[in-house]
């Protein structure tokens, strides 16, 4: 607490990323990263791209991404908007579209970025239960007669619960809202469910947030982007071009352009983190675990005798990090990223100990 902090500063609960520990040989599953390294082909466009022309500007526009995007989903350039990872692109969404009068709704378990956004841009929110069994009920996001319904936001798969809603329930929300923003987050998306996108292109209150960061593997390159109605677009432009005109930088655009466009080596990717966690889940379930049917790249799991707070602290001392976190309906769950296949058969050779 600082006397020179602004009393909005004075107010914020910061969100707290998972670790990302400095010492080697840890068994990283705690933050959902892809286990492969970015296409080689991503790797040869950021070598290409360093040259003399890091001293110009970027394209403030990022056109050469957006094409590949817009070509990529089979939408129109003003249908694409991109920035620094999906935090950021989220950031813009929160200011330009869901700070309005009636409070925003998101599921009371989800991405725990979210509320922290609130806080940092005064947005009043609802945070809707999510079934006893950890699903969205659409039914719980259609308006009440004569009532104003806020804007909506949802991951699909959720975080941390990997479940996903199906197309037609997203398609309830959204037409039985026509007055109200609905953005679907797809942080997860190409692990198993169904996107959004094909809904834009017939409703004008839909908007599909995506990321490279995770079935792109490129976390540590920066690079989301959101797709929906020119209308919507041109709301985030407008909060963009009053911050920072020009977010995608050089490296960034050569580097996503690229990863786009390599759909083969992604397909070879995300069908194998698939098969991988399919498979995790298999085997925790043996152990015992009721595991969340997951459609992202982790899994939620509890063990019906074990404390899951005591079970990471065990998994830590063998040198594997998991995400625990604190919010009662899901404090005796692990989230446990998919890694290689290795690192999965470690972590349950490790449980097996740690059980008996
Ligand atoms: C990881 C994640 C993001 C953020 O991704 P970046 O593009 O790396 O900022 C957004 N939403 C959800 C639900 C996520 O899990």
């Amino acid at each position: 607490m600082s006397r020179y902090w602004s009393p909005v500063v004075a107010g914020l609960s910061p969100y707290v990323p998972g670790e990302q520990p400095k010492l080697a040989n840890l068994i990283k599953l705690n933050t959902n990263e892809n286990p492969f390294g970015p296409s080689p082909k991503v790797l040869a466009a950021l070598r290409a791209a360093c040259d003399d022309t890091l001293r110009l500007y970027p394209d403030p526009a990022s056109d050469r991404l957006r094409q590949a995007i817009a070509r990529h989903y089979d939408v129109a350039l003003p249908q694409i908007f991109v920035g620094n990872g999906s935090d950021e692109v989220l950031a813009i969404v929160f200011q330009a579209l869901l700070n309005h009068d009636a409070p925003l709704r998101f599921p009371d378990i989800t991405y725990s970025f979210y509320p922290v956004y609130c806080g940092l841009y005064g947005v009043r929110y609802e945070a809707i239960p999510l079934t006893e069994d950890f699903r969205i009920d659409a039914g719980d996001y259609l308006p009440a007669a004569g009532r104003t319904a806020g804007p909506i936001l949802f991951p699909n798969p959720n975080a941390p619960t990997g479940r996903a809603l199906p197309l037609a329930d997203i398609e309830r929300i959204v037409a039985g809202n026509p007055d109200a923003v609905v953005v679907v987050d797809e942080a997860y998306v190409d692990f198993g469910a169904e996107s959004a996108v094909s809904l834009v292109k017939r409703y004008d209150n839909v908007l599909v947030v995506q990321t490279l960061s995770k079935s792109r593997s490129l976390a540590g390159l920066r690079l989301g982007y959101a797709i929906g109605s020119p209308v919507l677009i041109e709301g985030l432009e407008r909060v963009k071009n009053s911050f920072n005109s020009y977010p995608v930088d050089r490296l960034a655009e050569a580097g996503a352009t690229a990863a786009i466009e390599d759909v083969e080596y992604f397909e070879f990717t995300r069908r194998a983190v698939i098969r991988t966690r399919d498979g995790l889940t298999g085997s925790l379930r043996g152990l015992g675990f009721d595991v969340i049917p997951s459609a992202a790249n982790f899994v939620m799991a509890r063990h019906p005798a074990h404390d899951a707070a005591a079970l990471a602290a065990a998994l830590r001392e063998r040198g594997i990090i998991v995400r625990h976190f604190s919010h009662p309906r899901i404090v005796q769950y692990l989230r446990i990223s998919i890694g290689t296949e290795q690192e999965c058969d470690a972590l349950v050779h490790a449980l097996r100990t740690i059980l008996v």
